[in-house]
């Protein structure tokens, strides 16, 4: 990859780091002290007490009549009142995403791809991807992907740019043997028709070379974006309260509260709405690594299993052979909990009480040896474990739109969550959203009801996985009733 990333202690202030091989490429510090915002030539940041123009590029800003008051173009809708953008398009826009996840990140790509200019923020302080993650434990190293464990591809545009990434080889197919494990240990095989695509070195590495060769694209992170204003057309991002730039669109390629909260206050009452419509499950994460190989029994030689019946397990994966880890290095296992686990032992994914993280390993190793056919006790004690809870885990209703757009307000979502529960589903969402406002922008801004998307539609449960939908791969939700399930607890 060619990103270099270096986190530096929370008391250093950072200025843009420039990087040779990425001269786009812009860290922020965990305090996000960059001194200027990542738009270049970027006006300052707005001011309650000042009217003065926010632009210092005639060419790129036109004037419009979007003056110092906000009343002025603002109008009352539902609770909170709805921004409307009066101003007209500048020549050469540029998308504010907040998220780089692989929403965000494909967005930011297909935009460039039509000749529009973005900047990615995101939070995350080992790199990019959201949940393509991956953990690597040094200095053995252990690898672990922690929540996407692999993909499937359906969709000819998504195919497209899986090829891409396989001929970059960023990706590669995943042959190893997967299946549903019944607790007990009855392992029935899945035969898929079609690839299933893990990353080469991990999900997370995939994320982090998404952009590498991209020349219109600023990447910001690690950075929590807290603010997002209107003022005299443009968008105004901010983290705490550090301006990030100023942007004629946003998208909003993230969920959950903080999405929420970043835009309850924001002038955009419809995006709010959908947002708030959106219910999403928790599960529980276990890293664990072994001395020696788990002791399947013969033909379970599995890399992965959807577990059925065990309340504290709905997935087992083992990275070791599905990263191809240098043999004689420990066994780095990924289990997930299932969802009905994850709400019946919620707590803030912040601020994980010991006692909690405690628990929920026990349980879940328990789960582990449930799920084998191992006697109590049966399997080894883990050399290494880490828990973790996605509190946001995977949407369970969908409004089954591929993007999000309110053209008054500029400002729009992507994610998994409008399609379904996938790295697809995210990907074709943040690959809609920016052909959509490219679409938009190439029309001038004019017409915007004609681009109004997303914004009525009502939600469907979403079906799959406890860990998301795998389109097109020949398997069923381990259908068992909560009340069939083995507890461990
Ligand atoms: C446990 C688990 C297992 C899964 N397994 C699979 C699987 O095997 N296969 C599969 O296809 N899918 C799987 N999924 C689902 C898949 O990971 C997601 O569908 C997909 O990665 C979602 O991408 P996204 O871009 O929509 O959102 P995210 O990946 O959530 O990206 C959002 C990003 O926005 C950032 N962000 C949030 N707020 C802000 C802010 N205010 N400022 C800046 N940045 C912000 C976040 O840090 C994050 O990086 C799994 C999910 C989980 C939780």
């Amino acid at each position: 990859m060619g990103v270099t990333t270096t986190l530096l202690p929370r008391s250093i202030s950072l200025l843009p780091i420039p990087n040779p091989q990425r001269p786009n490429l812009r860290l922020a510090s965990p305090l996000c002290s960059s001194s200027k915002p990542s738009n270049n030539g970027a006006s300052p940041p707005p001011n309650k007490n000042s009217t003065r123009s926010t632009s210092t590029s005639t060419k790129r800003r036109r004037r419009g009549s979007y003056g110092g008051s906000r009343r002025s173009v603002i109008k009352k809708s539902f609770t909170q009142e709805q921004v409307t953008f009066t101003t007209s398009l500048s020549d050469d826009p540029v998308v504010g995403i907040i998220g780089g996840g692989v929403s965000g990140l494909v967005c930011a790509a297909t935009l460039e791809e039509r000749g529009v200019r973005s900047t990615v923020f995101d939070t995350g302080m080992h790199g990019l991807g959201g949940r393509m993650a991956t953990r690597v434990i040094h200095p053995q190293p252990l690898v672990f992907d922690h929540a996407a464990q692999f993909f499937t591809c359906t969709d000819k545009r998504f195919q497209k740019l899986v090829d891409r990434w396989l001929e970059k080889g960023l990706v590669r197919e995943w042959k190893g043997k997967i299946g549903q494990l019944e607790a007990g240990g009855k392992f029935t095989p899945i035969l898929d028709p079609e690839p299933r695509y893990v990353g080469v070195n991990g999900m997370r590495f995939l994320a982090d070379s998404i952009l590498d060769q991209s020349k219109m694209i600023d990447i910001v992170r690690p950075c929590w974006i807290s603010k997002i204003e209107p003022f005299n057309g443009m968008w105004y991002l901010s983290e705490k309260e550090q301006l990030h730039g100023q942007f004629d669109a946003i998208v909003i390629a993230h969920n959950g509260k903080c999405a929420n909260r970043l835009l309850s206050s924001s002038g955009l009452p419809l995006l709010t709405r959908q947002m708030k419509r959106l219910e999403l499950s928790a599960i529980w994460a276990l890293l664990a690594a072994f001395n020696d190989p788990l002791p399947l029994q013969r033909n379970m030689d599995f890399e992965g299993a959807f577990v059925k019946g065990v309340e504290s397990l709905s997935w087992m994966g083992n990275n070791s052979s599905k990263l191809q880890l240098k043999s004689g290095t420990p066994h780095c296992w990924t289990f997930f909990s299932t969802s009905a686990y994850g709400k019946r032992n919620k707590v803030p994914q912040e601020n994980i009480p010991n006692v909690t993280a405690e628990k929920v390993k026990e349980e879940m190793l328990q789960g582990a040896e449930l799920a084998l056919g191992l006697p109590k006790g049966g399997l080894q004690q883990p050399l290494y474990t880490r828990v973790q809870l996605w509190g946001a885990a995977l949407p369970k209703n969908t409004p089954s739109v591929p993007c999000i757009f309110d053209p008054l307000g500029r400002a729009g979502i992507c994610g998994d969550w409008l399609l379904g529960s996938s790295v697809e589903s995210a990907a074709l969402s943040g690959m809609a959203f920016a052909n959509h406002i490219a679409d938009y922008f190439e029309n001038g801004g004019s017409n915007p009801n004609q681009f109004a998307i997303g914004l009525e539609e009502t939600f469907q449960e979403v079906h799959g996985h406890d860990i998301g939908q795998f389109p097109g791969m020949n398997s069923q939700k381990a259908d068992v009733d909560e009340s069939q399930m083995v507890l461990t607890s």
